[in-house]
């Protein structure tokens, strides 16, 4: 069994291999048998269900089937090519306590975590009270079809996880003056998304004959009006309730007063967007950004048509077919024909008074005692919202600690992470699965 140094050396074997989405089968090949070599008593103990090439699979059986545990994670990692990297991405190298490398904190750190405290349990004769399934898509990044493989299985045998755990939120240090505990953000919700096309039509022509009001000129004028006008109001919902008062848990005494006095009002919600234009008005309202436009093929044509697309995030309050009717009339005002292109609503939000997120929390507080837990929405998308279809508690945290500097590696070059925050997360998953009742 190794020791927390041995881990910092497992995990490294995880990061060398480049599982970059849709590169060639072999290297996830190479991946699989890394795994069974670093935790061999998940491959013997462990049932693989075969699904196909796209997800791994793990059922380790637990005393009871009726309420099992998901426990999520992808495989792949998204290319790490340009940008300026001081580190080879696929080399694994440390440097002052930190191990760089591509998928180390996106997300290959909560896949080694998890596998590693499902290897010690089994090792330390533990059964778990409930199955514990272990759900690894190689597909994620590209919003492949690995997480509906393994939603379908359990649709198809009937099971309905009562937890299901993927990434999302990660421990946060602090990150203004007032704040003076790391955070353990806890993804209760997802937004939902759509892209929608306005479309301008006109009769076309020659530019050296202009006429008013052409396609793109209308297009402008709508583009204008949106930026303009608060289309969506923004207003409180229970999740971003909770995610006021779990941020006041982290404050200042005086500020935690304050938070917890206002956190729940209209008030709040009106102020935050205006104080915080970006993160205010992505908690508490639908935004929307426009994002693609086309229009004539060369310089010198008036377009017949032209388009811009607006990408929109809605906030649990509100429902598209409202929004969508609000932007319709928009279109109308100015001309233009309105075209949804993609859309899902908000996910609903996970069950806080549920068993399952109440073991969630009392694992994280006894891994991480000195750390808030603030619930928060999830702005971006992960694989948990396929499987949250056939679960109420669907929780978006990997609690391992970052700085928000290494977040902002997420993605980027010279992804990393402190290798000595994978130990308490191993602990954080032990402490997850043994406690589950
Ligand atoms: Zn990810």
């Amino acid at each position: 069994m190794k020791n927390s140094n041995g881990y910092a050396e497992s995990f490294a074997r995880l990061i060398k291999c480049p599982t970059v989405t849709e590169s060639g089968h072999e290297y996830f090949d190479a991946f699989h048998k890394v795994l069974d070599e670093e935790f061999p008593l998940v491959k013997d103990n462990c049932e693989r269900i075969e699904l196909g090439r796209d997800v791994l699979l793990y059922k380790w059986s637990g005393k009871h089937s009726d309420r099992p545990i998901v426990l999520m994670a992808h495989q792949d990692v998204v290319p790490a090519v340009g940008g300026d990297w001081h580190f080879p991405p696929f080399g694994a190298e440390i440097k002052d306590g930190k191990m760089y490398g591509r998928g180390t904190m996106d997300c290959k750190n909560t896949l080694f975590c998890t596998m590693q405290a499902v290897e010690e349990l089994i090792e330390s004769g533990f059964t778990p009270e409930q199955d514990v399934y272990l759900s690894f898509s190689d597909c994620e990044e590209t919003s492949g079809p690995g997480a509906e493989m393994a939603r379908d299985w359990f649709k198809t045998h009937g099971i309905t996880p009562d937890v299901v755990v993927d990434e999302g939120g990660a421990i946060i240090t602090p990150i203004f003056a007032k704040m003076k505990k790391d955070a353990a953000m806890v993804g209760i919700l997802e937004k939902g998304y759509a892209d929608v096309k306005f479309i301008a039509k006109g009769k076309g022509g020659h530019s050296s004959q202009p006429p008013k009001n052409t396609p793109v000129a209308r297009l402008g004028a709508l583009v204008n009006y949106c930026e303009k006008h608060d289309v969506f109001k923004a207003k409180t919902s229970p999740a971003s309730k909770a995610m006021i008062k779990g941020l006041g848990d982290a404050l200042t005494p005086g500020l935690r007063t304050l938070a917890r006095m206002f956190g729940g009002s209209a008030l709040l919600a009106k102020l935050l967007p205006k104080i915080a234009p970006a993160l205010g008005g992505a908690m508490f309202k639908t935004t929307m950004v426009f994002t693609m436009c086309e229009g004539a093929a060369a310089p010198n044509i008036i377009p017949q048509e032209a388009w811009v697309n607006l990408n929109l995030r809605f906030s649990p309050n509100d429902s598209p077919e409202k929004c969508f009717k609000k932007l319709e009339k928009i279109a109308k005002k100015f001309d233009c024909e309105m075209k949804v292109e993609k859309c899902r609503a908000a996910s609903p939000m996970v069950n806080v008074d549920g068993n399952g997120y109440a073991t969630f929390v009392s694992a994280l507080k006894k891994t991480y005692p000195d750390v808030a837990v603030v619930p928060y929405i999830v702005f971006g998308g992960t694989d948990c919202r396929i499987m949250q279809e056939i679960s109420t508690s669907a929780i978006r945290c990997t609690p391992f600690r970052m700085s928000m500097k290494q977040l902002g590696t997420m993605h980027a070059s010279d992804e990393n992470i402190d290798i000595e925050n994978i130990e308490p997360c191993v602990n954080f998953f032990k402490n997850f699965i043994e406690s589950y009742k």
